[in-house]
């Protein structure tokens, strides 16, 4: 879908469709939507697979648009991926995350992390490493209680350049994951190469993981590869208990998806972390 957004078509067009139109009106919106703080950021639980005890939160984006309301993250995220705007966007998340993150504290004793998305045009950006120092400063988040995200597709585009930046956040202290493995354009050896410490097992192997042979060997395949190189294992998308049973049997660490939260404002965090501690 990234590569087929061509706005300025639309444009003069009279025919054209509906959804050209909205797309083209969505690209023009995008630019103002971080200065009139239209982004929020919502929240969704991880949890222990054993005993369901809260580990951390993923930060996904959201967009108030004035007039459609709220946009989806998989219409505006490849949008603003393709005219740049992402990278301002990304930089707002990473502080508006670590700020969040610091505020949970106040109630809750134990650390807990926030892991944040970056997209494939954030990590091209030479102020990606600044633009993530800045939030910390900023916070003072302590940085292992951040996490960040990258898809496979991130990762492998520029192998040398993924390497320095990722060895770069590791000695600043952060937590790395690899994102929809497994759905991606994947080389095993990239696993062994880089610092990771997490693999995200995609929910396109979760949904049906009771039922399909095929997806319960990839996810244990998953496992053993990642235990194997010394990372832990979260799968996502868990709606349900037998689904949860199983990817811990199995060996996953952590947990994420519906049956323990959906993705929620940043003020409804703490009352939902009170409402489970107590
Ligand atoms: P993702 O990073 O793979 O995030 C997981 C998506 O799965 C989220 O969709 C989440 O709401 C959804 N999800 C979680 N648990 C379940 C479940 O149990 N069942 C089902 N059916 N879905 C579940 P969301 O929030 O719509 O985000 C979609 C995608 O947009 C994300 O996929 C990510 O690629 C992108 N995105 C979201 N926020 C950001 C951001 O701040 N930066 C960047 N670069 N990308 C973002
Ligand atoms: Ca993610
Ligand atoms: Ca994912
Ligand atoms: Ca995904």
């Amino acid at each position: 879908a990234r590569a087929q957004t061509g706005p300025r078509i639309a444009l003069h067009d009279a025919s054209a469709t509906p959804d050209q139109t909205s797309t083209f009106r969505l690209h023009n919106d995008l630019h103002r939507a971080v200065d009139r703080g239209e982004l929020a950021a919502f929240f969704q639980p991880q949890v222990t697979a054993q005993g369901a005890a809260i580990k951390g939160f993923e930060a996904l984006m959201r967009w108030r648009h004035p007039t459609l309301g709220l946009v989806s993250p998989a219409k505006f995220i490849p949008l603003a991926e393709d005219n740049g705007q992402i990278v301002r966007m990304g930089a707002w998340m990473l502080q508006e995350a670590c700020q969040q993150a610091v505020r949970w504290q106040a109630t809750h004793t134990t650390p807990l992390r926030v892991a944040v998305n970056l997209s494939l045009r954030q990590f091209g950006d030479p102020h990606l490493a600044r633009h993530v120092q800045q939030a910390l400063d900023s916070t003072g988040l302590p940085p292992e209680q951040l996490e960040l995200e990258i898809t496979e597709g991130t990762a492998m585009l520029d192998m040398q350049h993924t390497l320095n930046l990722l060895r770069q956040f590791k000695a600043m202290g952060l937590k790395l994951a690899i994102d929809d493995f497994g759905t991606g354009y994947s080389s095993l050896a990239y696993l062994k190469r880089f610092p990771l410490d997490v693999l995200k097992i995609d929910q396109s192997f979760v949904r049906q993981i009771c039922t399909d042979r095929d997806d319960r060997v990839i996810a244990g395949a998953i496992i053993s590869l990642a235990h194997s190189l010394g990372l832990s294992v979260i799968a996502e998308g868990v709606e349900t208990a037998e689904q949860h049973a199983l990817l811990e049997e199995m060996g996953c660490e952590e947990i994420q998806g519906y049956l323990h939260g959906k993705p929620m404002p940043a003020e409804e965090v703490a009352g939902w972390l009170s409402s489970r501690t107590t």
